[in-house]
């Protein structure tokens, strides 16, 4: 068993609690009481674990150990319901995760707290790295770079964060996970699908209600269609061909359409499954009908549907958003073709909370 390195217990799975607990002499059972405590029932501090006996709770603390559930630094709320987190890590860097509700009074659209709606579904969007490597054009988190990965323990920390936050119960109310905030989830993979781990076995998420979504790491997606427990699949296409996807996302000249529409189609789906694909239209770029017609044949044979987003703008993106009325026909001619598409619209965009917009803006 690895000497144990990170002081934060949020992260650690079973087996590393068991070995915790071994070192400190304390019998078997306290791991899972420890498992108990940090996932399922998302308590915050050492200090509030009931369950077990001071002694060993004060060593812990003796060696430097705490839960560390990243901290809410500040929260945004949109008119349309979304909050946006900047949640801040042990080591001060910050990253942005998002939450979406939806249902009746979800979206009042009035200004009054939005957060304190009713709602009967809800989506929490997370990020997996500080800041993002790929550099698509279109992406402000792309304006970071890369600072360092999330450790697993602050990709499950997010969620646990918001659904405290929010007062969720898991056993009443209906919550998704997207891996879909700052960070290209599959250059974080060990971490990632450690998380997801914790998230399924722990804090009590089915599979069915993740998706995880990549600018196309093309082994990593090979190796995440063995994961006997994994998220959906969503591909981050946004490009018909590869010219045009050379140039919007650079990460297209390492693995080009060719290969990552073959690892898709190798993509052993689950009964039922199918993949998305995600394409951000952008005025005059990448959304004539010659390229939704291009569409249509790169995923002739996948089970999947296409969800389209309208660019969502900012400071630095050098392109714009389309109008409904191309956004619209670049749909249809899919839908004619007989592949599902759908129009995603956005959320949050008024507090900097929707795809492509999380660059840990502050005001
Ligand atoms: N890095 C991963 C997951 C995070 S990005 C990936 O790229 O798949 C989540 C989605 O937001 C991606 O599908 C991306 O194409 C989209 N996106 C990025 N910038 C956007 C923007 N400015 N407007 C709309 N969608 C954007
Ligand atoms: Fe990274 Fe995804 Fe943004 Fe591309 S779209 S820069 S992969 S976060």
């Amino acid at each position: 068993m690895a000497e144990l390195l990170q002081t934060g217990l949020l992260g650690l799975d079973f087996q590393e609690l068991s070995a915790l607990v071994q070192k400190h002499g304390q019998p078997e059972y306290r791991a899972r009481q420890l498992f108990q405590a940090l996932y399922p029932q998302r308590v915050p501090t050492l200090d509030a674990i009931s369950t077990l006996p001071r002694p060993f709770l004060s060593a812990l603390k003796q060696e430097g150990m705490e839960i560390q559930q990243p901290a809410i630094e500040k929260s945004f709320a949109s008119v349309d319901g979304t909050i946006r987190y900047l949640m801040a890590m042990p080591d001060g860097q910050t990253v942005e995760t998002v939450w979406m509700p939806e249902g009746d009074g979800g979206e009042a659209g009035d200004g009054s707290d939005a957060g304190d709606h009713e709602w009967d579904r809800a989506t929490i969007c997370v990020s997996s790295q500080v800041g993002c490597a790929v550099n698509c054009q279109f992406c402000l988190t792309a304006l970071l770079g890369v600072k360092r990965n999330l450790s697993a323990g602050e990709i499950v920390g997010q969620v646990i964060a918001v659904l405290n936050d929010r007062k969720v119960d898991l056993e009443r109310q209906r919550v998704n996970i997207v891996f879909m905030g700052m960070g290209e989830p599959f250059l974080n993979y060990g971490n990632f699908i450690k998380a997801v781990r914790l998230l399924v076995e722990g804090v009590g998420f089915p599979e069915s209600r993740m998706t995880v979504s990549t600018s196309g790491i093309v082994p990593r997606i090979h190796d995440f269609g063995r994961e006997p427990v994994r998220p959906k699949l969503a591909i981050s296409l946004n490009a018909s061909n590869d010219e045009l996807r050379n140039r919007i996302m650079p990460i297209n000249k390492k693995w080009r359409l060719e290969l990552l529409m073959q690892a898709v189609r190798d993509f052993p789906l689950r009964n039922r499954e199918r993949v998305t694909f995600e394409y951000v239209l952008l005025d005059n770029v990448n959304d004539d009908l010659a390229h939704a017609r291009e569409v249509v044949e790169l995923v002739r044979g996948i089970r999947c549907k296409v969800n389209l987003i309208a660019l969502n703008p900012g400071p630095g993106i050098p392109f714009s958003t389309p109008e409904d009325r191309r956004v619209r026909a670049f749909q249809n001619l899919l839908i004619e073709a007989g592949v599902p598409a759908f129009i995603r619209r956005p959320r949050g965009r008024d507090i900097y909370a929707a795809c492509g917009q999380l660059k840990r803006t502050v005001a």
